[in-house]
């Protein structure tokens, strides 16, 4: 695409060099404003356009696929530019952000011929009036409504001692929201948080950011910005948070660490040097504590694809599979609230109580879901008044949310019973001064334009002035298609016509056959030629330059009583902001439980009872995606019971171990129990009959060889460092599911990894646990580990096929149905028949070392496997089995003995 200028725009001047290589002024300027911010791309306003030259040209150009030019020379070489125009800059900005790049949006500070004034050849007065980065976006254009957009600082504790933790304090703001929130956290957990948050833009210091540990981690993610070591100083860092919240003492935040100061203070330095002056209305920081949220680390996060699938999609997440909100700030605090689900009971109810009420209420949840569909995105709106950025639609949008949160106040004021948590959103719905909102009603035009500067959002009969000022240009309208008329009858030129552009202003304009008329006398003493064009001739006249002089002025005139208006506007806007603030949250909060309440109806969920103790029963659970994802292809999703609760008069949970062919269901059920923790936690009704939940502190899910090839290590590696993390960090509160854990290796290797860890789990941890394998032999264990259940996937097989009923119960699988399950994916017919031969040759050898394939032969009649065992086979295994005591073996004396039995087997059935 071409971005060309139009013709005839005399400002601006090109910062170029002469071809003598001397620097001309307006290069000078460029360069210093460049050299002031060398890690950004320089957006140099030019008129209607945003240029970028040199390297950022080159940069942009390819980024964005726009043409590449050059445009005079500098120090003896051509200069490359691109530009952009200002009209359609969001969109771009978008691309470059979305790309991880960084602009600095450089600005023209007066008018073009405020600088004619100072001399022929001075320079426009130009500055960056902002940095544009990833985490300090405010733009809707710009944003994803539906999710946070976070800025996240790390600092790092300088360590005292040789071998002393790690240790952090995490700050992070939404901008565009005003949110700001402190925890702090430890090595482990730091990777935890990072995924948890999904910041889009990470601060660090230039130390963190180089060191040796970490770098390689930090390079993993998405726009991490180091900074220099003054932003993230701990001398200054209490001053400088005390005065951008312009505080005496820190201790009006509580009582924060230093660590905790100096990330906070980063967050507050970082917007003051992007926002440059401009003051995001942030709340003041508030402390999360870590274990007020159940922690999930980044393998589990995308493993239970919570908020989006393992392809990176919102589609088919959890998230997205039980969002029925109706307002963004609702979709947002949905997905603040899925990705740290509580631990404190109580809380945990409040909001259950929440959800229950409009559940009960039906009528209540269709008026309140109704009403909050009329009401905008008040944060967002209000984070872009204060700095500057807003528009009439963004006071437009404060009206609305103001009006209808007192709509909705009063009308759930009539609600039979109100649960604390409604009735504290009430109480903050009415906030809001509504004084503001019948000021805003009564100044804002029906119509409104996006921007400011187009003017007309003032409603006539607001402001005696301003109608008066449009008055008089509206009049003076009407004088110029006067004049037309007036000048068409003079020259006899019925076609002639007065028109307007931004290089000429107002100007008379006749076909060519007529210009020669005009240019001659008399009508030349009138008609002032400007310019021939190829069908067209123009002229001026000094009535229509006065005239035009006069409807620039009232126009300008009015435009500059509506901006005033419009300051006024923002100005007591921004002074009911944490007022404002308080309601946006409050409608959040009440769209997130209508919109549970709403889901919970839809899909037959059931409200959990969750306590402190280590209980986890669940009746008739299902799969909350998978179900949904069935439901479409008008396919039942089989419900399933679990009971994971310690034995009676123990603390210690139990651990299922599930067994049952590929496809049955394992996964799903695995998942299905997570999921209804984390929902449960979250504060919301169950996908399940009934379940009874003791908090969960950590939730921990793995999948056995999962790939990982970016990160450049073997998928077994992967398995073995994320079971690692499980053994060391699961408790007697955590939830942990395992799902084929030991696939990645050798059959003997993964089935040892797997016995070992059942065990840990078992004895060490204490935890409870769904385990789900496809090594049989693993159900052995449950004679000697008391709290150890074995529990099967139902499959039937049916004329050589197998049906999956995906149906959990008690026991194990006695096969694994591979050739059948081959079948059924569709393998050629020829391949299963092979397979089965192998199979069953398999079988009667000793797996460690088959032999006798040599005489397999290859598409042969098919070899027909002994349809029994000899009879004294059996008799052998069975008086070998009967021979063990499991309850005195050790495991590796359980692995001996079983790999003796099939010895037995083996050699049973060659005879
Ligand atoms: P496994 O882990 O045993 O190989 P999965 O859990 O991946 O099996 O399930 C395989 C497929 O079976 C799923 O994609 C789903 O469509 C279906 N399925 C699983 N569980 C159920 C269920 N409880 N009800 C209905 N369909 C199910
Ligand atoms: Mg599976």
């Amino acid at each position: 695409m071409a971005l060309t200028h139009p013709a005839g725009m005399s400002e601006p001047e090109p910062p170029q060099g002469d071809d003598n290589g001397r620097v001309t002024p307006a290069m000078a300027q460029y360069v210093e404003i460049k050299a002031a911010n060398p890690d950004c791309l320089l957006f140099y306003r030019m008129g209607d356009f945003y240029e970028m030259f040199f390297e950022d040209a080159e940069v942009a150009s390819r980024a964005l696929g726009i043409v590449l030019t050059k445009r005079g020379k500098y120090l003896g070489r051509d200069v490359p530019l691109c530009g952009v125009p200002v009209v359609r800059a969001d969109e771009y900005l978008h691309k470059l952000i979305a790309l991880g790049h960084r602009v600095a949006v450089c600005e023209q500070l007066e008018d073009p011929a405020e600088a004619k004034k100072r001399g022929a050849k001075s320079v426009v007065r130009r500055d960056v009036v902002r940095l544009v980065t990833p985490g300090t976006l405010t733009e809707d254009t710009l944003l994803d409504s539906r999710r946070n957009n976070y800025l996240l600082a790390v600092a790092r504790a300088r360590l005292s001692s040789v071998g002393e933790e790690a240790h952090f304090a995490l700050a992070w703001i939404d901008i565009s929201t005003g949110e700001f929130r402190i925890t702090e956290c430890d090595r482990p957990s730091l990777s935890a948080e990072i995924a948890r948050l999904e910041p889009s833009e990470i601060i660090v210091s230039d130390a963190l950011y180089a060191d040796a540990e970490l770098a390689p981690y930090w390079r993993e993610l998405t726009a991490v910005t180091p900074l220099t070591r003054d932003v993230f100083d701990f001398a200054t860092a209490e001053r400088r948070l005390t005065s951008f919240f312009a505080v005496a003492t820190s201790e009006a935040f509580g009582s924060l660490t230093r660590l905790e100061l100096t990330a906070a203070a980063a967050c507050v330095t970082y917007v003051e040097r992007t926002q440059l002056g401009q003051r995001p209305p942030l709340s003041p920081p508030l402390r999360e504590t870590a274990s007020a949220t159940v922690a999930i680390d980044q393998a589990t996060r995308g493993n239970l694809e919570l908020m989006r699938t393992l392809s990176g999609e919102r589609r088919g997440s959890l998230l997205d599979a039980i969002d029925r909100t109706v307002t963004s700030a609702g979709s947002r605090l949905l997905a603040q609230r899925l990705s740290a689900p509580l631990t404190d009971p109580n809380a945990i109810n409040r909001r259950l109580d929440a959800v229950a009420s409009f559940v009960d209420d039906v009528t209540a949840r269709a008026d309140t879901r109704s009403r909050l569909q009329a009401a905008p995105d008040l944060a967002r709106a209000l984070a872009r008044l204060a700095v500057g950025r807003g528009g009439p639609r963004d006071l437009a949008a404060i009206r609305d949310g103001i009006l209808a949160a007192a709509d909705l106040a009063r009308a759930l004021g009539s609600l039979k019973e109100t649960p604390e948590d409604i009735a504290a959103a009430l109480r903050s719905c009415q906030r809001p001064d509504g004084m503001l909102a019948a000021e805003l009603a009564a100044a804002l035009a029906a119509e409104l334009p996006a921007y400011k500067r187009d003017g007309g959002f003032v409603r006539e009969g607001y402001d005696a002035a301003l109608d008066e000022t449009r008055a008089l240009r509206d009049e003076s309208r009407r004088v110029v298609a006067a004049l037309q008329a007036r000048y068409a009858e003079e020259t006899g030129v019925r076609a002639l016509k007065i028109r307007h552009n931004n290089v000429l202003g107002y100007f008379v304009e006749v076909t060519a056959q007529h210009g020669d008329r005009l240019m001659a006398a008399p009508l030349n003493a009138t008609f002032i030629h400007r310019q021939t064009l190829a069908g067209q001739v123009r002229f001026t006249t000094t009535e229509l330059g006065e005239l035009e002089a006069k409807i620039a002025s009232s126009a300008d005139r009015a435009l500059g009583l509506e901006l005033d208006i419009f300051e006024r506007l923002a100005a007591s806007v921004i002074a009911q902001g944490e007022e404002i603030k308080e309601c946006a949250g409050a409608l959040a909060s009440l769209d997130v439980s209508s919109a549970l309440a709403h889901l919970a109806a839809e899909r037959g969920y059931a409200r959990p009872q969750v306590d402190d103790s280590h209980d986890f029963v669940i009746e008739g659970g299902r799969h909350p995606v998978v179900e949904q994802a069935l439901a479409r292809d008008g396919t039942p999703f089989v419900a399933n019971d679990c009971d994971l609760s310690p034995p009676r008069d123990g603390e210690a949970g139990r651990i299922w171990l599930i067994t049952g062919p590929n496809m049955a269901g394992k996964s799903t059920f695995l998942r299905q129990n997570a999921l209804i923790a984390i929902l449960a936690q979250m504060g919301t009704f169950v996908p399940a009959k009934s379940a009874q939940i003791g908090v969960v502190d950590r939730l921990f899910s793995r999948v056995g060889a999962a790939d990982d090839l970016a990160r450049g290590r073997s998928t077994f590696m992967v398995e073995m460092v994320e079971t690692a993390a499980i053994l060391n960090q699961a408790g007697a509160s955590s939830l942990v599911i395992l799902d084929e854990i030991g696939r990645g290796t050798a059959t003997f290797d993964g089935l040892s990894i797997a016995w070992a860890t059942v065990e840990h789990l078992h004895d060490v941890n204490k935890c409870r646990a769904l385990f789900a394998t496809h090594f049989h032999e693993l159900t052995a264990l449950a004679a000697r580990l008391d709290r150890l259940h074995n529990a099967t996937v139902k499959v039937k097989e049916w004329k050589g096929d197998v049906v999956f009923l995906h149906e959990v119960i008690a026991g194990s699988a006695d096969h694994s149905y591979g050739i059948q399950v081959a079948k059924l994916a569709g393998l050629p017919a020829s391949v299963i028949e092979r397979a089965r031969l192998v199979l069953a040759k398999l079988e009667q050898e000793d797996r460690a070392k088959p032999k006798g394939f040599e005489d397999l032969p290859l598409f042969a009649t098919p070899y027909k496997a002994p349809q029994e065992m000899p009879d004294n086979a059996l008799e052998l295994v069975i008086a070998a089995v009967a021979a063990l005591n499991p309850d005195e073996m050790s495991p590796r004396e359980a692995m001996e003995a079983l790999y003796a039995l099939k010895q037995k087997l083996a050699t049973a059935a060659k005879k």
